[in-house]
């Protein structure tokens, strides 16, 4: 990864450097050598991961840097340009309208791609369907004097806390996807944020745009990625540009909660938003990430078990809470009927239960006197341990294990990884190591959700990495 950083700071030393020396130029002019310095910082962070995943250190970025960007004209007058974040522009003889702008390191290709598509690309509106990086790296790029830039009421107040928990943010989403650099980007031209919309559109309300006969329409519609969810919507297609309101596939049962650490989604406003797409009745979903859904039937079948799939889920919740069901039991028993089926390979029942208790009730289960404190369990694990002793409680994770009980044997796992003394210890990672395992066997088998999967990989890099420590160190 220290290479990869390298590459960065080279790039961003260039970068910097290349700014200050146009600082006398244009504004255009200035904006024309960024790109191409940020196209530069983009292929050396490219090459860093091509090879990466040529020595088999990481998969993900090899799907990661095989997405081709594109130009398209994916349905009638609505052009795509692909990439990790997909971007659209609806081009009209009074302006274009560009839904989306990518993440920040794509842009240079992403713009050369649809001025190649659109070469008359005069730019009157950028629509933002919400506020994070992968949708919003080009909007400085894009953005010319008067070009108008729509989001939702709420997309300032998201971007201000993402850009707060920023480091949080960022070591977390890291653990999970290890390719990623070592530090979010400081430097000026690539770094998160700074967006401020001219003109936004409140919760539940939508904004008509007619433009060279074209009409347009915004819907502010909070969603599974968050409080500033915003579609767009063109009538005469029948298209709706959905951002990451339905997540990575479709239909799927929506990520209300997400792993790397943002706040709970709201239930309720998800449903009311989901009935609203519904009366659309759209024959064509273009996503923000992947490829268009098409045929009518199909979508609004899946908008409708989606919603019934979140509204059950939901009311089996509050039933539960009412009648005295702990959340742990609630997580273990609330699934979807059969008619409600949904894939949860990006949201996940349980989770998603856990996330409307909290909603809720907050962090406080009622459950514990210790729960008000700051003082954790694992605090006197160490004492736990030096009373059962290490290898009582190894023999124990290992008898959960052969009865197919990992989660109760990562329990006691987590006892001896509590005690400093037993953290290190290569038997103690062994048996967490295969408790991890049968999880991730479970995971894969079982309803493969990829957060899960993502965590429990990341998990286990660490045991391995324990353990190769102390064979390394004993050498
Ligand atoms: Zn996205």
């Amino acid at each position: 990864m220290g290479k990869y950083i390298k590459y960065l700071i080279i790039g961003v030393v260039g970068l910097v450097s290349i700014g200050v020396l146009t600082y006398q130029y244009s504004d255009s002019a200035k904006k024309q050598v960024q790109l191409q310095a940020l196209d530069a910082v983009h292929d050396l962070a490219t090459n860093r991961m091509k090879k990466q995943a040529e020595n088999g250190s990481t998969s993900v970025a090899a799907e990661f840097i095989n997405f081709p960007i594109e130009a398209t004209e994916v349905a009638d007058g609505i052009i795509r340009v692909t990439g990790i974040g997909n971007i659209y522009m609806v081009p009209t003889d009074e302006g274009n309208v560009l839904f989306d702008t990518g993440l920040v390191m794509q842009v240079p290709k992403q713009i050369a791609a649809m001025n190649k598509a659109v070469p008359d690309n005069k730019l009157t509106h950028i629509i933002l369907s919400h506020s994070h990086a992968d949708h919003i790296g080009g909007v400085k790029y894009w953005k010319e004097d008067g070009v108008e830039i729509i989001a939702h009421d709420q997309f300032t107040e998201e971007q201000r806390y993402l850009k707060a928990l920023e480091p949080y943010l960022h070591d977390r989403n890291r653990l999970l996807f290890p390719f990623m650099p070592e530090e979010p980007p400081t430097a000026e031209m690539i770094a998160y944020g700074g967006i401020t919309p001219t003109l936004k559109v409140n919760e539940g309300d939508s904004y008509r745009l007619e433009l060279g006969g074209k009409v347009m329409e915004v819907y502010a519609m909070a969603g599974a990625e968050g409080a500033d969810n915003l579609v767009m919507w063109l009538p005469e297609q029948k298209a709706l540009l959905s951002g990451d309101f339905f997540g990575p596939m479709f239909p799927q049962f929506p990520n209300v909660f997400t792993m790397r650490g943002e706040k709970i989604r709201k239930p309720v406003e998800y449903i009311r938003s989901l009935n609203r797409l519904i009366d659309l009745a759209p024959e064509v979903i273009l996503p923000g990430h992947l490829d268009p859904v098409t045929g009518q039937e199909k979508i609004v079948a899946g908008l409708t078990k989606m919603r019934d799939a979140v509204q059950y889920v939901h009311d089996e919740t509050i039933a539960g809470m009412n009648g005295g069901k702990t959340l742990y039991q609630l997580m273990e028993t609330i699934s979807l009927p059969p008619e409600l089926e949904l894939s949860q390979a990006h949201g996940r029942v349980s989770w998603a239960v856990k996330s409307i208790w909290e909603y809720y009730a907050t962090w406080f289960h009622f459950d514990r006197t210790t729960e008000l404190y700051g003082v954790d369990r694992g605090e006197v694990m160490p004492d736990v341990v030096a009373l059962a002793g290490p290898n009582a409680l190894l023999e124990k994770a290992r008898s959960y294990n052969k009865a197919d009980q990992p989660v109760r044997a990562m329990h006691i796992v987590e006892i001896l990884l509590d005690d400093p003394s037993q953290a290190s210890d290569p038997g103690v990672n062994q048996v967490r190591l295969e408790t991890l395992q049968l999880l991730l066997d479970k995971a894969i088998n079982g309803i493969e959700n990829s957060y899960e999967i993502y965590w429990l990989n990341a998990q286990i890099r660490l045991a391995e990495g324990v353990i190769s420590e102390v064979s390394n160190s004993s050498n």
